[in-house]
């Protein structure tokens, strides 16, 4: 079932008397999410995301705009109608009832001819209760399970009705890492599996990154950009974009266009071509950095972590923007660390260039953008 969102706006009234603008949460949300996708709705906390969710599921009206599952406008339809199957951040289990109950619960109040018969609730019950692996657990009350049981819980109750769309709302942020990684496996796998098309909010870049076919990174209510995440990594379309994503987070520096070359203080990091001489700010992704004796970019080692498979060299520069260099170099690599100095090469595909004033991408060439 594809979603169709049209020009989706919330906007609240302002509940601050000091400040009594209205807030815009979701601002002209215009996309179509593909049938059996799973989607990855990301950005900071207060960007609207939890809005959007809830107007998909009927929660909070449009203020403006409308949504379509498949054809049909369900813009007006209360959420009982609309086939959605939700899991929510705190994941609210009924303490006095049973695994088993929980997860019936939702079938229970189907009526005319959707009305099940006891058997067959159990029946659909186990069913979605394998989906997540806990069929051994339905006799618990929530109290006896670890949390990453009972969001097993609440995810098979979203799907005990076979949702024809699944809204997840920042699903995992109670678990604990391990518990965390193991869990959004699981999502995805169940997601698959089902092909329910799926829209998974969280504020988190590496999980929506790992789990998502789609995401939307949005800001203060706007839609950022929509791709795939390598896309979306690889070409951000502005520098909020490209800070978002990625860790260590993406590197940053005064620079400037100048001649044919790219510079930061007075160094040429990379020969340039297509950027009229201006200001920028430069960003290179910490995978970006070769660690070369006569490299262009000079930084002040401040030390070395080796981490198994890689090694980070921390650094500093002049016209770094952020603390420090984070560079994640290849643990073959040996670090002279009795050298003051660490001096860099820069991967053409790794440097991102962005207007100094807007944060705009501005695009460039570079000889070296074949090797
Ligand atoms: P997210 O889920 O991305 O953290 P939300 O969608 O919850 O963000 O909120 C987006 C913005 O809308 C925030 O500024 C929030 O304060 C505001 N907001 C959300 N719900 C309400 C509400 N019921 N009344 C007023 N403002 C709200
Ligand atoms: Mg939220």
């Amino acid at each position: 079932m594809k979603v169709v969102l049209q020009h989706l706006t919330k906007t609240f009234p302002s509940r601050n008397r000091k400040n009594p603008e209205d807030v815009t949460a979701v601002n002209d949300f215009d996309f179509e999410i593909p049938d059996g996708k799973l989607v990855g709705l990301l950005g900071p906390s207060g960007c609207g995301k939890s809005t959007t969710l809830f107007m998909i599921c009927g929660l909070e009206k449009p203020t403006a705009g409308k949504i379509f599952f498949g054809e049909e406008d369900v813009t007006d339809l209360p959420v009982e109608n609309r086939g959605v199957g939700v899991v929510f951040q705190n994941y609210a289990l009924y303490p006095h009832m049973t695994v088993k109950q929980n997860i019936i619960f939702p079938l229970q109040n189907l009526k005319g001819a959707q009305k099940l018969t006891k058997v067959q609730m159990e029946q659909k019950a186990l069913e979605a209760a394998k989906l997540v692996q806990i069929e051994e657990l339905m006799e618990r009350k929530p109290s006896e399970l670890s949390g990453g049981q009972q969001q097993r819980v609440a995810i098979a109750r979203a799907m005990v009705k076979m949702p024809k769309v699944l809204l997840l709302d920042e699903p995992l942020s109670n678990l604990d890492a391990r518990l965390r990684l193991q869990t959004r496996e699981e999502i995805r796998r169940i997601q698959r599996q089902t092909g329910i098309t799926t829209v998974f909010v969280t504020h988190d870049q590496e999980e929506a990154m790992s789990i998502s076919d789609i995401i939307v990174v949005m800001r203060e209510g706007v839609v950022q950009q929509i791709g795939k995440p390598q896309e979306v990594y690889d070409n951000p379309i502005n520098l909020f974009v490209a800070r978002f994503l990625g860790t260590p987070p993406i590197n940053l520096f005064e620079g400037q266009a100048q001649g044919n070359g790219l510079y930061i203080g007075d160094e040429m990091v990379l020969p340039l071509e297509g950027v009229a001489d201006r200001e920028l700010t430069v960003g290179i992704r910490p995978e970006g950095f070769i660690l070369t004796p006569d490299g262009p970019l000079s930084c002040s080692l401040s030390g070395v972590e080796v981490m198994g498979r890689d090694i980070s060299v921390v650094s500093t520069n002049p016209h770094g923007l952020v603390a420090s260099v984070r560079s994640i170099i290849d643990a073959e690599n040996r670090v002279d660390t009795s050298n003051p100095t660490v001096r860099f090469a820069l991967k053409p595909r790794k440097v991102l260039l962005f207007d100094r004033q807007t944060g705009e991408r501005v695009a460039f060439q570079t000889p070296q953008m074949n090797r």
